[in-house]
């Protein structure tokens, strides 16, 4: 094909995607299905030390303090910090970073609560929001059930990972993040969506998936126009999931 009728042909497909028809979610079960294939296990390999931060990088916890956080409904984070993690404090809340960020590089590790109690999404479930708005789900994944789409490393009701790579509880496990956010046109329409590729435990688990608007419970809401930058946040989700080696490097305007 001749390079100029290539570009043609490529601009004018570019034209005629509409932003509806950007997002991967797969429709052939309904969100949340138990009858969703569960995606294959996979040994991660044995728990490794913690990945201490690149020169580049915003540090959000270092063992030491939360002063890089904040409950989301104000004032300081109420979580705990315990032997060089952050604890979640079951009942207070959400936590969000005082900073904001759009496109970024997160790295985080996190442990869920040993022994194990409760089952399906009442086990070590918390989570990672980009922007306050896309959850990676962190959950105890390891021997335990759920809806595939919101299982550890789900991108919570849109896209299961693409394996099980989860440790069993107590061990630390990793999520290297590479989030892009949803960019709006002028008059508010989504000219991309959001993509996420992650990776659990050095796995890739993420593609590059195009998320369908933020993520929820039993719902899919759409796209609304948001800044280009917003906090981080973690979720209180009831258990005492743990959080260390928290990084992030900006990928934008950089
Ligand atoms: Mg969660």
């Amino acid at each position: 094909m001749k390079p100029l009728l290539f570009a043609t042909l490529v601009a004018a497909m570019a034209l005629t995607v509409a932003p509806s028809a950007m997002s991967q979610v797969d429709t052939r079960w309904p969100q949340h299905s138990m009858d969703r294939p569960k995606p294959p296990v996979v040994d991660p390999g044995p728990e490794r030390p913690p990945v201490a931060p690149p020169e580049d990088a915003v540090v959000l916890f270092d063992g030491h303090d939360l002063a890089a956080w904040r409950q989301q409904q104000g004032g300081p984070a109420r979580w705990m910090v315990r032997d060089g993690s952050i604890e979640v404090a079951p009942g207070t809340g959400d936590i969000v970073t005082a900073r904001a960020f759009g496109d970024c590089q997160l790295h985080i590790e996190w442990s869920t609560p040993t022994p194990a109690s409760g089952d399906g999404q009442e086990r070590g479930n918390s989570g990672v929001f980009l922007m306050g708005l896309y959850e990676v789900q962190v959950l105890d994944s390891y021997h335990n059930v759920t809806y595939a789409d919101g299982q550890a490393a789900a991108v919570y009701g849109q896209f299961p990972p693409l394996v099980n790579v989860s440790r069993p509880p107590g061990e630390w496990q990793t999520y290297d993040i590479i989030f892009h956010r949803p960019r709006f046109d002028s008059a508010g329409a989504v000219t991309f969506p959001a993509r996420l590729t992650v990776f659990h435990n050095g796995v890739l688990v993420q593609d590059n998936v195009a998320l369908s608007g933020p993520t929820a419970n039993q719902r899919r809401p759409p796209y609304h126009v948001t800044p280009d930058e917003l906090p981080l946040e973690l979720q209180d989700h009831g258990n005492r999931v743990r959080y260390r080696e928290i990084w992030v490097r900006q990928i934008e305007n950089r």
